[in-house]
């Protein structure tokens, strides 16, 4: 129902967005294939914090995840970008720390990731992709989800250093689907193009080599302390992702669905 100022009404808008919810969440204790009367119970999602260095493989488990438990995926890389094509003010102001593969300050981040976690559709749990990335966002992050009472796991895709550059150098992505590959080790079905919807690939311009070096370094001197200090918490929950995204997924799930 719209007002009369053609915006839909507040009250219809909260109701909607709550059936959506609970739809959502009905579909997610189903696991997709099973026969009427197999159906299993999955594990709740809540939040799931997907910490990693870059080129680990965080925006495919991501996607794998949202899949599974019908929770959104925030990227915060991705919403950054999306302020960037928009031309907003804030992505103004973020466009050269990314290009510069430098951390967006959190006075343009936080505010930016808040508002996103605001939305109906986090009310049941989210997983993030990308944040936390500094000590201070960890702490930050730690204030925004006491009140939420959602589980949250905090999960590490260990992958080793010296692979990293060549995951990051080969990487190319969908410019529709936001799906990546990699020339190296993931290579999509026909060079050049996206195996879902035959997009162009293309490479993203932080992922050249010098942006890269500057980023591996950032993640070692600014996410390398976050991630100590889910670990001095006990919080800390590490997965191998130097293997398939199948047998990452799989160690994720089993994280998911241990009490
Ligand atoms: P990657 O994990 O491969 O570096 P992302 O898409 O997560 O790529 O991030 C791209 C860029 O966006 C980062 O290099 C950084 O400039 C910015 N960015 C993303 N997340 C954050 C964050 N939590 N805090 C500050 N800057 C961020």
């Amino acid at each position: 129902m719209k007002t009369e100022s053609g915006k839909v009404s507040r009250r219809r808008f909260l109701k909607e967005s709550t059936a959506a919810v609970a739809a959502a969440s009905a579909c997610s204790i189903l696991e997709p294939g099973l026969a009427r009367g197999a159906e299993k119970e999955l594990p709740r999602a809540g939040v799931v914090v997907l910490l990693g260095p870059p080129g680990a493989g965080k925006s495919e488990q991501s996607r794998r995840l949202t899949e599974r438990h019908s929770i959104p995926a925030i990227s915060t890389g991705d919403l950054l970008r999306d302020h960037v094509r928009r031309g907003t003010p804030l992505g103004l102001q973020a466009d050269s720390y990314m290009k510069a593969g430098k951390l967006v300050p959190d006075s343009l981040m936080n505010p930016i990731l808040e508002d996103r976690l605001s939305q109906p559709d986090c009310e049941r749990g989210f997983i993030l992709d990308g944040y936390p990335r500094t000590l201070a966002q960890a702490e930050s992050l730690g204030g925004l989800l006491k009140n939420k009472g959602l589980p949250t796991h905090v999960i590490l895709l260990d992958v080793p250093t010296e692979r990293l550059f060549k995951l990051l150098t080969g990487r190319r992505v969908c410019p529709r689907c936001n799906r990546s590959y990699n020339i190296y080790f993931q290579p999509p079905k026909k060079e050049g193009v996206c195996d879902v919807d035959n997009a162009l690939l293309v490479q993203r311009s932080d992922d050249k080599e010098e942006v890269i070096r500057r980023r591996l370094d950032t993640y070692q001197k600014e996410t390398v302390p976050a991630i100590e200090y889910y670990a001095s918490q006990g919080r800390l929950e590490r997965v191998n992702g130097d293997q398939s995204p199948e047998k990452v997924a799989a160690e994720i799930e089993a994280k998911l669905a241990a009490p």
